[in-house]
């Protein structure tokens, strides 16, 4: 299927979240990441979500250019042009862009959205993240207000978060003191400022002690009941019509148990990077020490071309990045989900 339009990415997020279940929103840096998640989501038969960071896109343009407005263009362009063929629906987001890389990542990539749609061109992106968990609420609110004033006209969908995701994150790293649980205090302002731009979308990550990263079992306390009374408290001071979409933010290496209660308070949307970047470095792991003598020249002999053509390891870790994929729509209780078939001729 074609990248979702905007009433197509509505309906996964509404389906999702009263079906209580999740798509896996997975960061990609490359051509072969990217395909890993369309293989892997095809497999599965649902839909999902591929995700650049502004570390990933700056890494996707390559090492001498570093532009992470370019890198997110050429990864977003290639999910263009392929996931016709894969009988699912994908939507492209970006992650984390803090407020002073708006104009460098976020702002630019609108800009390109605006210029397309002025073609009659589908947009670049289907949604985009801020992040200004690191400002103070009404300021972070006073930016993401009018992003999301912008976006509504361009049907895109804003993702925001209040409280602090821990762990580090390409490169930037939460302070110890950081408020890793959101309160049902700040969720309601979040509501207050946000539904005041009548008929836009956007996605709240409500932090409720998660990481970014893995860690070894009980460094991680997760709260998933937070999520729960932010939603009642939403919800009885707006209605129905205001209960979050929420994000799950550090999904890698998380308990199946609180990925479920999670899913069960609306979380329709988890962000996966670890556990995916450790898929793919594992089978290349496995694949250099097996064949060693293959992939090195050693003592003067010539290796094994098959070993080394980065076609070799880069097929069997796409593989091992696909096979974590399923695993993922399963633990978000996904497999089987998408609708593409349905309407889908391709
Ligand atoms: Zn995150």
């Amino acid at each position: 299927m074609p990248v979702v339009d905007y009433e197509r990415y509505c309906e996964m997020l509404d389906r999702a979240r009263s079906g209580h279940f999740a798509y896996p929103a997975i960061n990609v840096t490359s051509l072969t990441t990217a395909n890993a998640v369309l293989k892997g989501l095809a497999e599965s038969e649902s839909d999902g979500i591929i995700q650049v960071s502004t570390g990933g896109a700056a890494f996707a343009s390559g090492s001498a250019i570093k532009s992470m407005m370019l890198g997110a263009i050429s990864i977003a362009e290639h999910v263009h042009r392929v996931a016709a063929r894969y009988p699912i629906n994908v939507a492209l987001h970006t992650d984390h862009c803090q407020a002073d890389k708006l104009k460098d990542f976020v702002l630019p990539l609108v800009e390109e959205t605006e210029r397309r749609r002025a073609r009659g061109l589908p947009n670049l992106f289907n949604s985009h993240m801020f992040d200004g968990s690191a400002l103070p609420l009404d300021k972070n609110l006073d930016v993401a207000v009018s992003l999301l004033e912008r976006f509504r006209r361009n049907d895109l969908i804003l993702e925001i978060e209040a409280g602090v995701v821990g762990g580090e994150e390409d490169g930037v790293r939460a302070s110890g003191a950081a408020k890793l649980y959101t309160t049902p205090a700040d969720t309601l302002e979040v509501a207050r400022r946000m539904n005041a731009v009548h008929g836009a979308r956007y996605l709240l990550a409500a932090t409720f002690g998660n990481v970014h990263g893995v860690y070894k079992p009980g460094h991680v306390k997760l709260r998933p009941s937070i999520l729960k009374d932010c939603q009642d408290a939403v919800v009885s001071a707006f209605g129905e019509a205001a209960r979050f979409y929420l994000v799950f933010h550090g999904g890698s290496g998380s308990e199946l148990r609180d990925i479920h209660e999670a899913l069960d308070y609306g979380v329709v949307k988890m962000n996966i990077d670890t556990d995916m970047q450790y898929a793919f470095t594992r089978a290349i792991a496995d694949h250099c020490f097996k064949n060693y003598d293959g992939v090195l020249r050693v003592d003067g002999d010539i290796g094994n071309k098959k070993s080394y053509d980065p076609r070799t390891y880069l097929t069997l870790a796409e593989n091992a990045m696909a096979d974590r994929v399923k695993a993922s729509v399963a633990a978000l209780r996904a497999t089987g989900t998408t609708t593409a078939r349905l309407v889908g001729t391709h």
